[in-house]
């Protein structure tokens, strides 16, 4: 790594790719994120009952997901919109585990609520909008569970980098990184993808780097194409918002793919991930980068 990298970001020195530590693997029920397999995490905004997160459990699971994504306790800016079903969501999001065989992630807000959402979930996640609570993420760290630190919608790469130290400073190595949007002058999008920020952090950091791009995109059909973008920039995996019927969809309709539109996209991703690897994840600015099916059939 450029030794200006290493300045820039030396607040945060256990985050680094350094010789002894050049990619963490975060252990999930079966599962190594940050490992070669490609880990897609699915699922609701939130949890809204038995029967919707059942349904999509399984479809997400047919279409190549390895994790069950839903929101229990949502950070919503309204008082008045759902917050989420808190315990009774934790319980089904555990009995969708048992039926699935998929681990689970789910946000957790409070501090006071570690204990009990770690007793549930296979990964905490860390919300866009706690990233800089550092009593949470001290709490989170110690519960042992892997965390997924969600990158603050006005937090630099140094911010982010500083709130994955915390949690390794708190004896957690098991972090995964997730570049979800940014906010930027732009207002078309909910928020502005920063392919660069994946990028970039696949060349300083170790740990594993996951894209959202439900949450950067804001629009359903912006998804699909985040998705390859933020696969070619090295992501180790996906987290994305799937609904049975996202128009009616309790919270954030507008991003979630409706079941066709997952699997239509994971099967166009395929070509993506399989090109995944020493090519594009450890590219030298020299070498050709060929993420294109027909163009490495070219060079082959
Ligand atoms: C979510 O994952 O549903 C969520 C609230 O994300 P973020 O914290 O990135 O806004
Ligand atoms: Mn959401």
């Amino acid at each position: 790594m450029r030794e200006s990298w290493q300045e820039r970001f030396a607040e945060s020195p256990d985050v680094l790719i350094d010789a002894r530590r050049r990619q963490t693997i975060v252990p999930v029920r079966d599962l190594a994120v940050g490992g070669d397999e490609f880990v897609t995490m699915a699922g609701p905004c939130s949890v809204e009952s038995e029967r919707q997160l059942m349904a999509i459990a399984h479809r997400v699971r047919s279409a190549g997901a390895r994790v069950l994504r839903g929101g229990a306790f949502k950070p919503r800016s309204s008082p008045y919109a759902f917050q989420g079903l808190g315990l009774e969501g934790l319980k089904l999001l555990a009995a969708a585990r048992d039926e699935t065989g998929l681990a689970i992630v789910t946000e957790v807000m409070s501090e006071r609520d570690v204990s009990l959402v770690a007793e549930y979930a296979d990964i905490l996640q860390i919300g866009s909008r706690s990233m800089e609570n550092y009593s949470l993420l001290e709490a989170a760290a110690r519960s042992g569970r892997p965390i997924l630190l969600k990158r603050g919608m006005m937090a630099t790469i140094a911010d982010l980098l500083r709130s994955a130290q915390v949690i390794l400073s708190n004896g957690n190595p098991n972090v995964i990184l997730c570049e979800r949007g940014i906010r930027t002058f732009e207002t078309a999008m909910r928020n502005t993808f920063d392919a660069a920020g994946i990028a970039l952090l696949k060349q300083i950091t170790h740990l594993p780097v996951i894209a959202d791009p439900s949450h950067a995109a804001g629009h359903r059909e912006l998804v699909p194409a985040l998705a390859r973008i933020g696969i070619a920039a090295g992501a180790d995996g996906l987290l994305v918002e799937v609904h049975p019927d996202p128009d009616n969809a309790w919270s954030d309709g507008e991003q979630s793919l409706d079941f066709e539109g997952f699997a239509a996209m994971m099967a166009r991703l395929q070509p993506w991930i399989s090109l995944r690897g020493p090519q594009v994840r450890e590219a030298k600015p020299e070498e050709p980068v060929c993420i294109d099916p027909h163009c490495a059939e070219a060079l082959a």
